[in-house]
Formats: C-alpha cells, sequence, structure tokens
C-alpha cells in the first residue's frame, strides 16, 4: 500500500483524499489543516487522522476541541507520497520543508512549472514523469486543453490551437471572491498564461489563449479554435477519436444540454461524491470543421478535474505501473463514465 498525506484539505485536498481513499493500493495517513473550521469537521466525520500545520496551529486546534494525530512534519515522516494541496503559490514555500527526507512529491496547478521536476497529465506524459522524486499536476483548464489536443494532435496534427477561456469566478466556498454583474478581462493582456502552460505538458502545440472572469462557480468553458496539419479530416473522424478518448464524454443540445449549468445538474446524478465531473465535457454537436479548421466547445468542471491526475501521478512517482493499468484502476474506482 502507498501511503499518502495530504497537506491542505481544501478544494482539492479534500477531494485527493476521498480518491485515495477509493484506491485498493493505497492508504491515507493523515490530512494537514491550518484552522479548526467546517473543513476540518468533515475530515474528523470520515475518521481522516488530522495533522495542525505546525505547533501554533495545534494549539487553536487542541483548544476548539480537536484530538490531533501530529503536526506536519509528522505526517511526512509517515508518508511514501505527499500531495501539496495548499493554496497557489504556497507549495512553492512548503518545498523547503519536503526537502531532503526521501519523499515524493505532488504539487497543483497554482505553483510555478519549475516547482517540481515536471508538469503531468496522465493520459499525455505518464511514462516521462515515470519515478521521479516531484510533479505538478496542472491546472483545471490545462488538464482539459491537454487531454483534448494531445488526442486530435495524435490523429490529425494541430498546426495551431487558439482558446478563449470563459473561466468561473470563483468556486462555490470562497463567494467573497466571485464576480456579481460583470464580464471581467482575465487577464486584460493577450496571450493569457494558459496557452505556456499547456506547453509544459506538450512543448510541440503552438497554442495561443484569451481568458475572461464570468460570474458562475460551476464550470469553465472553452471554445476552441485549431488549425489541422491534416486539411483532409472530416468531423467524423474528429468524433471518432474523441470517442475513443480516456476522460472525455460528449454531451449534446439534443439531449438538453445547453448551458454549463444543465452540465452541472446531470454531474449530480452520477452517485459520485459531491457533483463532481472528473471528465472534459465537449459538446458533441458544436465540433465542426470549416476550411481545414476544427471548431468545439469544451467545458471543465474545476473542483474535480484534476483528482484522477493526482492519483495517476502518485502511482507514477512510486513506478511499476503502465499508464493503461493506472488510469484504467482510476477511472473504475472513480466511477468516471470513460
Ligand atoms: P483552497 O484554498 O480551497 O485549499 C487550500 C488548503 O490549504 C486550505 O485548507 C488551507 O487552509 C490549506 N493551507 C494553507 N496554507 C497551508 C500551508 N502552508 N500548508 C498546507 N496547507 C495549507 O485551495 P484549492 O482551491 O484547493 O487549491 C489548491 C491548489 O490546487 C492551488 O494550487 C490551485 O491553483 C490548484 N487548483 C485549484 C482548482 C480549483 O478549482 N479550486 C482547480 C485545479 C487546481
Amino acid at each position: 500500500m502507498i501511503k499518502v498525506g495530504v497537506f491542505g484539505y481544501g478544494v482539492i485536498g479534500r477531494r485527493v483524499a476521498d480518491a485515495v481513499l477509493a484506491q485498493p493500493d493505497m492508504q491515507i495517513v493523515g490530512v494537514v489543516k491550518t484552522k479548526p473550521d467546517y473543513k476540518a469537521r468533515i475530515a474528523v466525520s470520515k475518521g481522516l487522522p488530522l495533522y495542525a500545520l505546525d505547533n501554533e496551529s495545534r494549539r487553536i486546534f487542541e483548544a476548539a476541541g480537536y484530538k490531533m494525530t501530529g503536526e506536519s512534519k509528522d505526517l511526512l515522516i509517515e508518508s511514501d507520497v505527499i500531495v501539496d494541496a495548499s493554496p497557489g503559490k504556497i507549495g512553492i514555500k512548503n518545498r523547503d520543508i519536503y526537502s531532503g527526507l526521501g519523499k515524493k512529491i505532488i504539487y497543483q496547478g497554482g505553483e510555478p512549472a519549475d516547482v517540481a521536476d515536471a508538469s503531468f497529465v496522465a493520459q499525455c506524459n505518464f511514462e516521462q514523469v515515470e519515478r521521479k522524486d516531484s510533479v505538478r499536476v496542472v491546472s483545471c483548464n490545462t488538464t482539459g486543453l491537454c487531454r483534448l489536443l494531445s488526442a486530435v494532435d495524435s490523429s490529425f496534427g494541430v498546426d495551431k490551437a487558439r482558446v478563449v477561456i470563459a473561466r468561473r469566478a470563483t468556486d462555490p466556498d470562497e463567494p467573497d471572491k466571485g464576480i456579481v454583474d460583470a464580464v471581467g478581462l482575465d487577464p486584460v493582456s493577450i496571450p493569457s498564461h494558459h496557452g505556456p502552460d499547456v506547453n509544459t505538458v506538450l512543448p510541440n502545440i503552438k497554442i495561443i489563449s484569451a481568458a475572461i472572469k464570468i460570474p458562475t462557480t460551476h464550470m469553465h468553458l472553452h471554445t476552441l479554435m485549431i488549425t489541422l496539419k491534416d486539411k483532409s479530416t472530416t468531423k467524423d473522424q474528429v468524433i471518432e477519436t474523441l470517442n475513443n478518448t480516456t476522460r472525455l464524454v460528449f454531451v449534446s443540445e439534443k439531449e438538453g444540454f445547453k448551458t454549463t449549468g444543465q452540465v452541472f445538474d446531470y454531474g449530480r446524478e452520477l452517485n459520485r461524491n459531491r457533483s463532481d465531473l472528473y471528465e472534459l465535457i465537449v459538446w458533441k454537436d458544436s465540433i465542426n470543421i470549416v476550411d481545414g479548421e476544427l471548431y468545439l466547445y469544451c467545458g471543465v468542471g474545476q473542483e474535480a478535474i484534476v483528482i484522477p491526475e493526482n492519483i495517476d501521478a502518485i502511482r507514477a512517482l512510486i513506478g511499476g505501473y503502465s499508464k493503461d493499468s493506472s488510469i484504467r484502476m482510476t477511472n473504475q474506482t472513480m466511477n468516471i463514465l470513460k
């Protein structure tokens, strides 16, 4: 059993902990929390051993009535792999406390790319990161783009990709960060950082990205325009390729999917933890080819799309698994549609 410790129990940390619990080859050693808020109550209700960040936060937890298993330094000793799910740019600060202990470390997409030995999306570069000391699971948007672009590139060749990302303003648990009655240019400058981030996993894809922020908490929506190298590519061939791509599912207008809200509503019926959507959502009827250029819309459930990637990253760092066997195991245990 691979012993996993999770640093940070917010949007991503909570989901990674649940996913680890579902794996037959992994065991969760504990989670690090910084303060005794309702998320600490959730961890305790799931029977997860709770570790305080440091001695000071341990005292605050104990004063609030929590029985702590230890502090983060203790969890580090107990774990084979640490999944750092702390807020963006904190992981790189945590790197100092991880170094020299011989542990495998997984960082998240809010960290700079050079925080780790490599950036990671399971279906794109599992083999390249095998047995490395650390990886960065890229952000939700980058994960979705990499799944789609690697499939299209390997079948038809991507000459150049352009993407406009309508980003959810905030996650449901952080309403004070939201945008209420406006569309934000996020960033105002073009290109946004998303294209270069795709290149940390797929270095040969030419991609330009722009991003806006919209008042929703559920999903990001990508509008993609991809110039293909193979000019004879048909719409049906693209549909067949994407249909055979793991962690990518079709929805269509004729089934009633006209908004991200309906996709989210569908997700609530999938018998998963919360309403989590692990797959990249592709509107099948948006797929079109005009003058050798492929157009389509994709939806990204930002809270959950990177969770299967974290699980596969754990196996890649430990080694001894093939890409396909890890993805299959993760998909089965997480009830991923295909
Ligand atoms: P979050 O704010 O929801 O959770 C972060 C957790 O880390 C909190 O529980 C916080 O108390 C804890 N924490 C704070 N300081 C810490 C420290 N020094 N050490 C350990 N834990 C600490 O953040 P999140 O949304 O889960 O994001 C985590 C990472 O995942 C970021 O890099 C983010 O960019 C990335 N990510 C987020 C999303 C998303 O939609 N929220 C999607 C993909 C990737």
